[in-house]
């Protein structure tokens, strides 16, 4: 892989990334010399924490978007200046049947995982084709390719931001700039544990026990996959080898999607 040719000295913005797999990336692609912009939520002394850690990684400076994505059109995006590599990850999940899905947390969960990623796109895409190179990696999910129960909001997001992402990618073919998706099964983030904890405690499991029915419902390797992992895959996908891979759609799931 010849990520850090091309990473080095770029300006990446990782939403979501004071957690997580968006702090996974963001230190990935830190690790490659790139100047990191994280957004997330955060009080003063996780933001501290992040800063010090991309910018030691990085040895370039790192700086803080403090915008709440769920609310349409993002205050700020236009201050932020250029940035060369936008990896759209913030998101959120809410679980229950489709009858009993509350409203707001629909609206809620449509607008921070899928128009969040629009908003980004369409603010950064005029200077990514100014400077002729420019690279977006959404972070969709296997349940942009396949559903489950009780995720209707979350399963049409992802569904949706998988199809926003070859709309993009076709409407800039040709013209220096990629837009691919990944899509990981199940990654140990403090996402996926609030569901184990609520499985264990529905099911009167043990955390471990419900760990493993987790990934046993799902994921046939057994094992979650890394945001180290993920990192790798956004570092790749940055990398010359990719210059001509656009619109994909990468299941990073043990297996999930296979069956
Ligand atoms: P996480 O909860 O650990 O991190 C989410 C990040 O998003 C945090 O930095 C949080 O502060 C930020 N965030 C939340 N609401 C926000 C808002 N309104 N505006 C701006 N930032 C906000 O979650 P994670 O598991 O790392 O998930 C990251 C992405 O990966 C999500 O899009 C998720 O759907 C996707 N994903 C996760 C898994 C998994 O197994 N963990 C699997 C597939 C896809």
């Amino acid at each position: 892989m010849r990520g850090g040719d091309d990473v080095r000295g770029k300006t990446a913005l990782v939403t979501g990334s004071t957690s997580g797999i968006g702090l996974g990336i963001a230190q990935a692609l830190a690790d490659q010399g790139a100047s990191l912009i994280f957004n997330g939520f955060a009080d003063d002394e996780l933001q501290a924490r992040v800063k010090a850690d991309l910018e030691a990684r990085s040895g370039q400076p790192a700086r803080f978007w403090s915008a709440d994505l769920s609310g349409g059109p993002p205050a700020g995006l236009q201050t932020l200046g250029p940035v060369d590599i936008l990896v759209n990850n913030a998101g959120m999940q809410h679980t229950a049947p489709v009858e009993q899905f509350p409203p707001e947390l629909w609206e809620k969960v449509i607008a921070l995982n899928l128009s969040a990623a629009f908003y980004t796109i369409a603010g950064l895409l005029p200077g990514m084709n100014e400077r002729g190179w420019g690279r977006i990696i959404n972070i969709a999910s296997a349940h942009g390719l396949v559903a489950s129960v009780h995720k209707a909001a979350y399963v049409a997001a992802k569904h949706g931001l998988v199809g926003l992402t070859k709309v993009v990618a076709l409407e800039q073919a040709g013209r220096g700039v990629t837009c691919n998706a990944i899509c990981p099964g199940w990654v140990l983030t403090p996402l996926v544990q609030k569901q184990i904890d609520a499985r264990a405690a529905s099911q009167g499991l043990s955390e471990p026990e419900a760990r493993r029915d987790l990934l046993k419902e799902k994921q046939p390797s057994g094992e979650f996959t890394s945001v180290e992992q993920l990192g790798q895959w956004a570092v790749f996908l940055c990398s010359p080898a990719c210059d001509n891979v656009t619109g994909t759609s990468l299941p990073v799931d043990g297996g999930w999607t296979a069956q």
